[in-house]
């Protein structure tokens, strides 16, 4: 798996945007590249991203939590560095960004995958988790410690566990 390359993108726009802080201002990472952030109505989607004439809007669902728009954001984020560049016209609309099964998804889905991946690397950039973990002496073998770990970068402990047995600082459950 080469995801390398995905997480030296999303390093390199925190870095770009000044925003290599805990937690992650993504909005603030959106607005560097030029992106309208906004809460919309829109019923059981998540988030979209619309590209028109090479320039990108996300909408994020107003209803759902905040660290589910977070990370909603990062993924649309994810799709206009990854998909839409140089596009004059792309439109994404997604349900459900963040599925715990990745592994299982079809060869159709690589743009789904490809954005949460960058999401998480946006997010829960291994440099700062390393510093965080190591500065708060963390255990995360704890449940409780993870749980605070998320807190912390304003991610869903879901999302956080999934996280670190990306990175191998956790063995995985499955
Ligand atoms: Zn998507």
């Amino acid at each position: 798996m080469s995801n390398s390359l995905t997480e030296r993108r999303a390093e390199r726009l925190l870095a770009e945007s000044d925003s290599l802080k805990v937690p992650v201002a993504v909005e603030k990472v959106a607005r560097h590249l030029g992106l309208i952030v906004q809460a919309r109505p829109l019923g059981d989607a998540s988030g979209v991203l619309v590209v028109e004439s090479g320039r990108g809007m996300i909408g994020y669902n107003a209803n759902h939590s905040q660290v589910r728009q977070r990370f909603t954001i990062a993924h649309e984020v994810g799709h206009f560095v990854l998909h839409a560049a140089g596009q004059q016209q792309r439109l994404f609309v997604d349900k459900s960004v963040f599925r715990r099964d990745q592994a299982s998804s079809k060869g159709d889905d690589r743009e789904e995958i490809e954005a949460n991946q960058f999401a998480a690397a946006l997010l829960m950039p291994e440099m700062l988790l390393r510093a965080e973990i190591e500065r708060l002496g963390l255990d995360l073998d704890d449940e409780v410690d993870v749980g605070e770990l998320a807190r912390r970068f304003a991610v869903s402990t879901a999302a956080m566990s999934f996280r670190l047995e990306n990175l191998r600082l956790i063995r995985g459950s499955m």
